[in-house]
Order: structure tokens, then sequence, then C-alpha cells
């Protein structure tokens, strides 16, 4: 017996099925995911023509109807109807796996708790895709998918950001990818590798590496670099460096006394220690509340 076929068919079931669909490349999709979406009695999809593209390339006629983020909670109610007349239902989105930076998770909870079965079928995603094809080093990443919109409340979440010991997952659209590009390069440690990973699994796709510090001039260089659906990885916070002891007694003095970024610069500058390593130690002062 094949592992796909463990789960009764999709349409003996009332159940949610979960479905990841492609990125791009429409031959992405999995035996599972063909097999539900061509049996389920209804597909709720984001967007009804992008998904009827999908379906027609695998020769799928389904009904579909929208779920998405503007009516997610009245649409999960008519899908909710639909399992209460033992009926299947599969849910997409656009691209990927539903809930990642997607509609979703609403729907999800409120079918789980009215007690009907969610069944993930898994596939396509963009921040597993550029991770795999990455080669960072770091065990470890976080996925923190698009920051906010606005410079002050992006500059504030990279700020936070910044010291956490994984590489950084991002999701990006090209009308910020500057912004974003430039905001990472500033905050973040100069020395630390960007992979941009650009239109994955799409004709013109890309995957860059370089020290973080060239990557405005990177995109600058070509505006061809700035089109597409952007996953930007940044390898993980170098470790604290060592600092002498003399440092260490400065940079608690003025800490005592001055806002955090104020007393790393000021330490560095005092003791010609770098001002990142001062910062950092800082930092992990305060979280460590010493
Ligand atoms: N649910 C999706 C997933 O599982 O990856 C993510 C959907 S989110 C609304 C769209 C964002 O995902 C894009 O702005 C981009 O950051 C990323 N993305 C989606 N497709 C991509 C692709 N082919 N190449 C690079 N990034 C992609």
């Amino acid at each position: 017996m094949m592992e796909h076929e463990m789960h009764p068919p999709a349409n003996k079931t009332t159940a949610l099925y979960v479905v990841a669909t492609p990125l791009g490349n429409l031959g992405d999709i999995t035996l599972r995911a063909l097999e539900a979406l061509r049996t389920v009695d209804a597909i709720a999809c984001e967007d009804t023509r992008h998904t009827r593209r999908l379906l027609d390339h695998h020769g799928i006629r389904a009904a579909v109807f929208a779920l998405h983020q503007h009516n997610e909670a009245a649409t999960a109610q008519k899908l909710l109807k639909l399992l209460a007349e033992g009926k299947s239902v599969a849910l997409v989105s656009d691209a990927g796996t539903p809930g990642v930076s997607d509609p979703g998770a609403r729907t999800v909870a409120a079918v789980r708790s009215a007690g009907y079965p969610v069944i993930p079928l898994p596939g396509p995603n963009a921040a597993i895709a550029a991770l795999s094809a990455a080669g960072l080093a770091d065990p470890q990443f976080l996925f923190v998918g698009f920051l906010p919109a606005k410079t002050s409340a992006r500059r504030q979440q990279i700020e936070t950001l910044r010291a956490i010991p994984a590489a950084l997952v991002f999701y990006e659209a090209p009308h910020r990818i500057v912004a974003t590009i430039a905001d990472l390069a500033e905050l973040l440690e100069p020395q630390r590798t960007l992979v941009v990973a650009r239109e994955l699994t799409k004709l013109f796709e890309q995957i860059a590496t370089m020290p973080l510090a060239d990557a405005p001039g990177w995109l600058a260089a070509d505006a061809n670099r700035q089109r597409g659906e952007f996953v930007l990885l940044v390898s993980a916070a170098p470790a604290t460096q060592e600092l002498p002891a003399d440092a260490l007694r400065i940079l608690r003095l003025l800490l005592a006394e001055l806002p955090l970024k104020q007393a790393a610069k000021l330490a560095a500058e005092i003791t010609g220690q770098h001002k990142n390593a001062l910062y950092q130690q800082a930092l992990a002062w305060k979280d460590q509340k010493l």
C-alpha cells in the first residue's frame, strides 16, 4: 500500500483538507494533493480564477468558492455548513501552503473546534524551498514572514531580531524590496550573509548570496533584480565576541546612566572595541536582566 493511501479517499471522509499548491511551476503538486482536489465536494480558494488555472492544467473540474482574508470569518461558516452536510472540502491559497503568510488559520481553528478533522497535505512553501537551496550553515531558523510596511515599525522589528542566534527568513514583495534590504543592511551586522531567493520555481528564478553590506549595491545594479517575489535569508547573528574586562566595566558604568544604544556607542569610542560587539553584550545583559 502506498503511503498516500493510508487516509481514506478524500470524498469518503468529511474533513477539511489543507492543500499546498505550486509557488509558480504548476508541476509542483503532490499526488495526494491532486487526488484530494479531484475528489472533494468543494474547494475554498483565495482567488478562484488563479486556482482555476491550476485545476484546468491538471484537468480537474471542481466547485470552487472564495475564501480570502477579507471574508474569512463569514466564509468559514459556509465551510462549516458544508462539513455539517457530510461534505468534504479542500482549502488552498494562491501559492504554497495555506496559513503560512496566507489566510487559513482562522478557518482551520473554526473547523477543528467544531470537531471535524483537518488533514494537512504538505507541499510547496517558499521559505522552505529557499532554505533548501541557500546553503546556510545555521542549524536553526526563525520564520519572520513579512516585515511591517511602515518604516519605523519595520526598523523596530529588525532591531528586535538582531541578536537571535538563528537564520532569519523574510518574505518580501517587489515594491518594498529596496527599502527592506536597505534597512537590513543598515541595522544588522554587515558581515552576515544574505541570500536573495527570487521567483523560485519560475522562469527567472535567481538565488544570490552576498554579505549583507553588499546587498543594496547588488540590488541597484540591475532593475531586474528588484522584480518578482522574494524570500530573504540572513545568516544567524555572529556569536558575541569576547570583550576585555575593562571594556565590560566601562560599558556597565555607561549603561547605568545612558540608554543602551548610546552607552554602546560611547563605550566603543572610549575603549576602541567594536560598537556592535558592545551593543550585543549590552543586549545580552538586558535579556538576562543582569
Ligand atoms: N503561503 C505561501 C508559502 O507557503 O510560501 C506564502 C504566501 S505569501 C502571501 C507570498 C510571499 O511568499 C511572496 O511575497 C514572497 O515573499 C513569497 N513567495 C511566494 N512565491 C514565491 C516564489 N516563487 N519565489 C520567491 N518567493 C515567493
